[in-house]
């Protein structure tokens, strides 16, 4: 069970995870061959806890102490005070404990980056991790008061990670062997393990994450690594959505998605879920359940390897804003064998990946959502080609089964944006979506103009 940040904002938010968890524990009781032990808890930073801790990084780099340690000591007054949620003094203590050592620890980073004036992705990622570590020893806390037997569990100890920080990826094997010498024994002794999600470390024990939005992927390596019947990612809206609650009016829940649908949406922007999720549910086979934490009536979205048809023809439509479009022309070379190779190595070895391709006779665009090595990328690439950026962009991916069998649907979609300027546009060979590239500010309109031709009316 995953629980994001508004899903712990406040102690509020806490006793409603403690009642979840409760109610999971007494459904799994109570199941037919049903395995009593469990569940696993993986909680994130508390709201908002990660964009101030990142503001404080800032802050330090750029000399601005004073600045740094206000919003270290707003931070420390809120996790105190959500602490509270423990209701054992006994137990609280070392929490509180705990949170003090590790903002005082927070302080003294905070002086060494201001004389380095430069913080390194490594020391990013120990001041972010801390969001997570600080949250999971207070819900671990919290659930013992209230008589469930939570446990703690380091992450740090328990997610092994390459070194890429601030977007590090797990070993399986490694990790799979770390879970069960962490977390496997608080389970089979009845307790529930409580795991920090986005963080982990690398072999060598250096802290790391899992990239932004990361413990969803966090939730799903641990279920994946200890043989999970269920991968519960509970939110703050009823599942994934038919579009983004933040630019469509009123979007429905879609009940039922394929590992294949909810991997393409999570990858162009939906932001629900991070677009790792689903991948290492796959290679278990485990379905992933997306929902709502503040209405646990509703039904949510599950997602598996296969979803019964519908009638529907398209699923739903994700967007990504904030991307650039790299134009590379090159008359004399496109056509020539070996050019997409020598392309595609600048962004290889610039460790940035491409969402969107498209290419013509004499020139290949692609988009970047990760603009911090363009300028060397510009470079690399202004050696055997011309150049051009466009920023602002966004990408918009519809997804439906209907594309394949209706062979005019795409048509349709495309009709419905009317007269907003297709920048770029491609179909997989899945044929499963149709992905175009807009201007930013185009998106409102495209994305309630396609909801309101295929999505208007109810999902029975
Ligand atoms: P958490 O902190 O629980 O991980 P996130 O903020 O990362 O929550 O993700 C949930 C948010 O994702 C929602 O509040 C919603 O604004 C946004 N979102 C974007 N696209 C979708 C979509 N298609 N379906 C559901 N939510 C979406
Ligand atoms: N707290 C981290 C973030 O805000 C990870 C997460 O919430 O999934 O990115
Ligand atoms: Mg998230």
């Amino acid at each position: 069970m995953k629980f994001g940040g508004t899903s712990v904002a406040d102690q509020a938010a806490i006793e409603r995870l403690i009642a979840l968890v409760r109610a999971e524990r007494q459904a799994e009781g109570q199941r037919e061959g049903g395995d009593a032990r469990g569940p696993v808890v993986v909680v994130s930073a508390l709201s908002g806890v990660t964009d101030r801790l990142l503001g404080v990084a800032a802050q330090a780099g750029a000399g601005d102490v004073e600045g740094a340690r206000t919003s270290l000591q707003e931070l420390r007054k809120r996790h105190i005070t959500v602490s509270e949620v423990i209701t054992d003094a006994a137990l609280r203590e070392p929490v509180v404990a705990a949170l003090n050592r590790e903002f005082d620890e927070l302080e003294r980073v905070v002086h060494a980056l201001a004389v380095l004036q430069e913080v390194s992705p490594r020391w990013l990622d120990t001041l972010a991790a801390s969001g997570e570590i600080l949250s999971s020893q207070i819900v671990a806390a919290a659930l013992t008061s209230h008589k469930l037997l939570g446990s703690w569990v380091d992450a740090r100890k328990a997610i092994v990670t390459d070194s890429e920080h601030t977007a590090a990826a797990p070993l399986f094997q490694e990790t799979t062997a770390a879970l069960m010498a962490h977390a496997d024994p608080p389970l089979a002794a009845g307790r529930i393990p409580v795991i920090g999600g986005f963080v982990g470390a690398s072999a060598g024990g250096v802290t790391t994450t899992l990239g932004r939005g990361g413990s969803d992927f966090s939730a799903a390596i641990i279920g994946a690594c200890l043989g999970a019947s269920e991968i519960q990612i509970w939110t703050d809206v009823d599942g994934m959505l038919t579009a983004d609650p933040r630019i469509v009016k009123s979007p429905q829940v879609v009940p039922h998605l394929s590992f294949a649908e909810a991997s393409e949406l999570a990858y162009f922007g939906a932001k629900v879920l991070h677009p790792a999720t689903i991948q290492p549910a796959v290679a278990r086979n485990i379905p992933v359940r997306i929902l709502n934490s503040h209405r646990a009536q509703a039904r949510g979205t599950l997602i598996t390897g296969q979803r019964p048809p519908t009638e529907r023809p398209l699923t739903a439509v994700a967007s990504k804003k904030g991307v650039t479009v790299v134009d590379i022309t090159s008359t004399r070379m496109l056509m020539a064998h070996g050019f997409l190779r020598r392309l595609f190595e600048v962004f290889e070895r610039f460790k940035t990946s491409v969402d969107v391709v498209t290419t013509s006779e004499v020139s290949v665009s692609v988009t970047v959502d990760d603009p911090r090595r363009l300028p060397a990328i510009i470079e690399a690439l202004s050696g055997f080609a011309e150049v051009a950026r466009e920023e602002a962009m966004a990408i918009v991916c519809v997804v439906g089964d209907g594309l394949q069998r209706d062979p005019a649907l795409a048509a349709g979609v495309l009709a419905s944006v009317g007269d907003v300027p297709l920048r770029m546009l491609s179909q997989a060979a899945s044929r499963r979506n149709i992905t175009f590239v807009i201007r930013e500010s185009d998106l409102p309109a495209a994305l309630g103009r396609i909801h309101d031709k295929f999505f208007s009316e109810v999902i029975a």
